[in-house]
């Protein structure tokens, strides 16, 4: 279909603006890479029907299918096919606008995928792995104020402990700063006010380009989720995610990295002892 993005990311009945041609033949075929259940790893995969070859779902009271072609929704099918076994497939359900504003997926076999990845597991516990599990599902069927909801509950419960494990990532001449900061935030109720006290101390390694990922938390967890729409509601969600995905994986390299040398650099010790003795 149309487009690459849309098809391995869009969760379910979201729009997603798109330029609709005038015939459903006039789509492109794009070929897409998504996770591949037979050959285990992401694959490309390969459009396998015709547009012209999906089923039309014509009004009874459309008789001409010319007519249903340019006037009417389409509701529209692809197959794709995994590139390397020719086994595994995966399935879109389409629906264009009648305005042919925008497209939505309304449905997709196998389902967006929800794993949760290991590190993100251990650093935010049981607890939280079920929050994090519902925030995704809700992401994929386009609930933003669930997601927004579910995330944000998330960094409020660890967002302490987040806080500190940041320290760590500093040279000793900032780390004294950004602890004074940071116990004036633990004194304040939630993760937003917590966030604000600190986001400027931030350790230079977690700035990537423009964009401090304490800053960008900030400003997500700030809008209010009982005025803005799901849609509105569903990108901030996503921004939350993605920069909680962010810090955590930084600061479980750094311990897990830290861990392991300190484990290198005894056993290398011990044994020069040996030779010494
Ligand atoms: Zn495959």
């Amino acid at each position: 279909m149309p487009d690459i993005k849309f098809l391995e990311k869009q969760p379910l009945y979201t729009k997603f603006p798109f330029n609709v041609p005038e015939f459903i033949l006039q789509f492109d075929q794009v070929n897409i890479n998504m996770f591949c259940n037979v050959c285990d790893g992401n694959r490309t995969f390969n459009m396998t029907n015709e547009y012209d070859d999906s089923f039309i779902h014509i009004h009874p009271k459309l008789l001409r299918e010319s007519e249903a072609r340019s006037n009417m929704n389409k509701y529209i099918t692809l197959d794709y096919l995994c590139a390397s076994c020719k086994e595994f497939m995966r399935f879109f359900f389409i629906r264009v606008d009648e305005n042919f504003e925008y497209i939505q997926k309304i449905g997709q076999f196998p389902p967006l995928d929800i794993s949760i990845p290991e590190y993100i597991k251990k650093v935010i516990g049981k607890e939280y792995e079920d929050y994090f599990k519902k925030g995704r599902i809700s992401e994929n069927f386009g609930f933003g104020i669930g997601a927004h909801a579910y995330y944000r509950r998330i960094i409020e419960g660890i967002i302490d402990d987040l806080l500190d494990k940041i320290s760590n990532l500093l040279p000793d001449i900032e780390k004294e700063k950004y602890e004074e900061a940071l116990t004036k935030a633990k004194k304040t109720k939630n993760a937003a006010e917590k966030i604000e006290i600190v986001k400027d101390l931030i350790p230079p390694i977690l700035i990537q380009d423009r964009y401090n990922p304490l800053r960008t938390l900030h400003e997500a967890l700030s809008i209010g989720i009982h005025v803005e729409s799901d849609e509105i509601c569903i990108e901030n969600a996503i921004i939350i995610r993605k920069n909680l995905e962010f810090l955590v994986e930084a600061i479980y390299r750094y311990e897990e990295k830290s861990k392991e040398y300190i484990k290198d650099m005894d056993n290398l010790k011990k044994k020069l002892e040996k030779y010494k003795s």
